[in-house]
């Protein structure tokens, strides 16, 4: 890692403060939420919008993505959704790089998203102008972004990755001989190069929920939890990452509570990941890994509170009102979608290697 980046941090007092949309949603009563639901049914299909919702978003908003034929996802899967589907509009309830990605792969479509104030702290912690800076010290590496990061990041990268990705295209590069930069995750990146054996040049960024993920503390839940298996997100510090029976994307990481044999799970990753996998694996028990220390008072304990900024009231206002619209300078955007699309092919044919077992 270049120890001499210094990178805007992103700190608690920053985050977004009083009870989210998602904590006003669960406080109303069952005809509320029931009328809420029904209004935004009716204003997707009458606008021709189909609704793509991460995997961190409220129970709510990823069952009416589901019920009205958008989708759930991590944000891979979220940006092959939005480019392939015929619907006029895109709405997306997520944080506004999932916003910028679906508009990206999409500039003909209308891109709408139930707030335009959802952060991320790996974008905002890696300002377009300081990449390139970085980027331009070290002409000699191909570019690796990961899709945690701005429009304008984008479009200074050679590759995007999500999470379910980068190590297979790190790989991929490596074998090539190529050097590679990669950022904004320094969790994510050492990750990579541990399972690659590949030594990378890193920005120093980090998730603020992920990173609260605390090691000595899962431990003492995993003495407790003895029959549980546990499971990490890789953008988590390494010491828990090494307690981790299985390190994954969220879509991995729902895969494995289908696969293993185990009752109980420990959880390193956002806890709305949660509805997804009692769903897919009913039964099961999931406990949250701990996040920072007995008693924690953190606004990001587990739960990315930019995450809970969307819901179906704000949803429904969007529509109504055709607000918060996503703009992409087009320059910027076509930029960005030339390393976007090099992963959407990537996954393709990593996906018909597989299918064809080899
Ligand atoms: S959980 Fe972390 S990486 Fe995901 S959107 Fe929130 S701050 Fe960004």
């Amino acid at each position: 890692m270049d120890s001499t980046i210094t990178i805007p941090e992103v700190t608690e007092n920053q985050l977004p403060e009083g009870p989210s949309t998602e904590d006003r949603e669960h406080a109303m009563t069952g005809p509320e939420r029931k009328a809420l639901v029904e209004r935004a049914k009716t204003l997707l299909s009458e606008q021709d919008a189909v609704l793509v919702a991460h995997y961190y978003t409220s129970g709510d908003l990823q069952d009416l993505a589901e019920e009205t034929g958008g989708h759930v996802a991590d944000s891979l899967e979220m940006a092959r959704f939005g480019h392939g589907h015929p619907a006029s509009t895109l709405v997306v309830a997520g944080v506004r790089f999932m916003g910028e990605t679906a508009k990206i792969l999409n500039p003909e479509k209308r891109v709408l998203m139930p707030t335009l104030e959802a952060e991320c702290s790996l974008d905002l912690g890696c300002p377009a102008d300081q990449f390139t800076e970085f980027c331009d010290a070290h002409p000699d590496h191909t570019v690796v972004v990961y899709a945690n990061t701005s429009a304008a990041v984008k479009a200074r990268a050679d590759w995007v990755v999500t999470s379910s990705i980068a190590v297979d295209v790190v790989r991929h590069l490596v074998e090539r001989g190529e050097k590679v930069l990669f950022g904004p995750d320094k969790h994510l990146g050492h990750y990579i190069e541990r399972v690659t054996g590949a030594e990378l040049l890193l920005w120093p960024g980090s998730c603020v929920v992920h990173d609260r993920f605390k090691a000595q503390e899962l431990q003492a839940l995993m003495a407790e939890q003895p029959g549980a298996k546990v499971l990490v997100h890789p953008e988590s510090p390494q010491p828990v990452i090494e307690l981790a029976d299985v390190v994954g994307s969220t879509t991995q990481l729902i895969q494995a509570v289908q696969d293993l044999d185990a009752d109980t799970f420990i959880v390193a990753t956002d806890r709305g990941i949660f509805h997804k996998m009692q769903e897919v694996a009913p039964g099961k028990t999931f406990l949250e890994a701990p996040s920072a220390g007995a008693g924690a008072t953190c606004r990001s304990c587990a739960h990315c509170p930019w995450m809970a900024m969307n819901g179906i009231s704000n949803l429904v206002t969007t529509l109504e009102q055709g607000a918060n619209e996503i703009f992409v300078d087009p320059e910027t955007g076509r930029q960005a979608w030339k390393p976007l699309k090099r992963m959407l092919d990537f996954n393709e044919a990593r996906k018909q290697r597989i299918h064809a077992g080899t």
